[in-house]
């Protein structure tokens, strides 16, 4: 007998008893997806867009979308791949990726990217509670029992900024971001004045922890290029930990740029929405942490690719983590199952936590112990959504983020 014979051999033989001796769990019915059910829902500050991807045994699993205050265009994209996702095979989740992501002439995008992250992330939560395993095991199994994070002081004055990251510190932080020199909310935004205050500010906060606390700035891609620049050279040598999103992603080569200009390490990420965006940062150099978002990039099947790339070139993650508890438990996941991996970020810590993590919608949630949140071995994602009180909370309104102008008048980012 040949190989090839053995392989036409076992080729026919092993459908009929591959399906007649298969554990229940393996056999297709009851896999079929049969319904994707949005929930846009406020939750403390911020709006929450929820996706529940039901199969046709009644197993629900549940994703979040983080296109923030555009949650009614992902609303739409999911109601369009609705239309072919219901009836498939909600375990075959890398196809069903590619079949959202390629089935339109004009492909991708971050509208399309953020409704494929919920519904992939809610595909994961369904085949872990299936097969009844914690998500990280589909991803290769935890590398670690916690995952560390760091926290984020918001405080404007230098003296508060001080106090509250000591709070941090004492709590059991060892890394901690602050926030330059403006008002969040301001509706005129004069980032270039933010610069020296923050530089001084940033000095003083680390004379004040010294030099092993890890500290990061999140500039919120605000500053032109050569305001970058120039609060980069500013800034006292070893100040900083990591400046995140200096100026806006959609030009790497300005990234670039800025990279010859400073030595400070970059963390940029959030605004990925495929490894495609991600590719020239991460094989440029041009960013040395990946604040890769799993609610925006394109749920674990896209996220896990990234953290592999990212991997090969020595960069860890520092995951953007700003939504609620199913992000959360989808971030927590993903941190588990890799090798490369800094910090995530919380707001559930001592001085900020928003309201963002409702007890009464999610009874289950990922669980803190200080700075570290604790891998979950339940069956899927590890959380609990009540569903009549989603639905007693009623639809969000549209929610704006302020819509920032120079002192000029004219028009910048958020
Ligand atoms: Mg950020």
């Amino acid at each position: 007998m040949t190989v090839s014979d053995t392989m036409t051999d076992q080729a026919h033989a092993t459908p009929d008893a591959t399906i007649a001796s298969a554990p229940a769990r393996l056999v297709r019915e009851g896999a079929l997806i049969a319904a994707i059910v949005p929930f846009k829902v406020k939750v403390g500050n911020r709006t929450q867009l929820l996706v529940k991807v039901t199969t046709e045994d009644g197993l629900e699993g549940w994703g979040e979308s983080g296109l923030t205050s555009r949650e009614d265009a992902v609303i739409g994209a999911l109601g369009a791949f609705s239309e072919f996702l219901i009836g498939q095979d909600s375990r075959r989740i890398g196809r069903l990726w590619q079949e959202c992501y390629r089935s339109q002439y004009f492909e991708g995008g971050r509208v399309l990217t953020a409704a494929i992250s919920a519904i992939d992330i809610a595909l994961y939560d369904l085949l872990g509670k299936r097969l009844g395993v914690p998500v990280h095991q589909l991803l290769g199994g935890a590398q670690r029992d916690r995952v560390g994070s760091f926290a984020t002081s918001t405080a404007r004055k230098t003296d508060e900024v001080i106090a509250e990251v000591k709070e941090l510190i004492a709590a059991g932080w060892d890394c901690v971001r602050i926030a330059p020199d403006y008002d969040d909310g301001d509706v005129v935004h004069d980032a270039r004045a933010s610069i020296a205050p923050t530089v001084e500010k940033l000095g003083a906060v680390r004379a004040a922890i010294g030099p092993s606390v890890g500290l990061g700035i999140d500039y919120h891609h605000r500053l032109s290029l050569a305001e970058a620049a120039r609060f980069c050279n500013l800034l006292p040598e070893a100040t900083l930990d990591f400046l995140e999103e200096p100026i806006r992603c959609e030009t790497p080569e300005s990234y670039a740029a800025l990279r010859r200009m400073t030595n400070v390490p970059f963390a940029v990420g959030e605004e990925f929405a495929s490894k495609w965006q991600a590719g020239p940062f991460i094989e440029q150099g041009l960013t040395q942490f990946m604040r890769v978002d799993i609610c925006n990039i394109g749920g674990f099947t896209e996220a896990m690719k990234v953290a592999g790339w990212s991997e090969r070139h020595y960069i860890d993650l520092m995951p953007h983590n700003p939504l609620g508890p199913i992000c959360t438990a989808a971030t927590t996941h993903m941190c588990a199952a890799v090798p490369n991996f800094a910090w995530v970020e919380t707001r559930l810590d001592p001085i900020n936590t928003k309201g963002l993590q409702d007890t009464t919608m999610f009874p289950v949630q990922v669980r803190m112990d200080g700075p570290f949140y604790i891998v979950s071995d339940a069956p899927g994602l590890g959380i609990e959504v009540d569903e009549a009180a989603l639905k007693a909370a009623g639809v969000a309104d549209q929610q704006e983020v302020p819509h920032l102008r120079h002192p000029d008048g004219s028009v910048t980012n958020w």
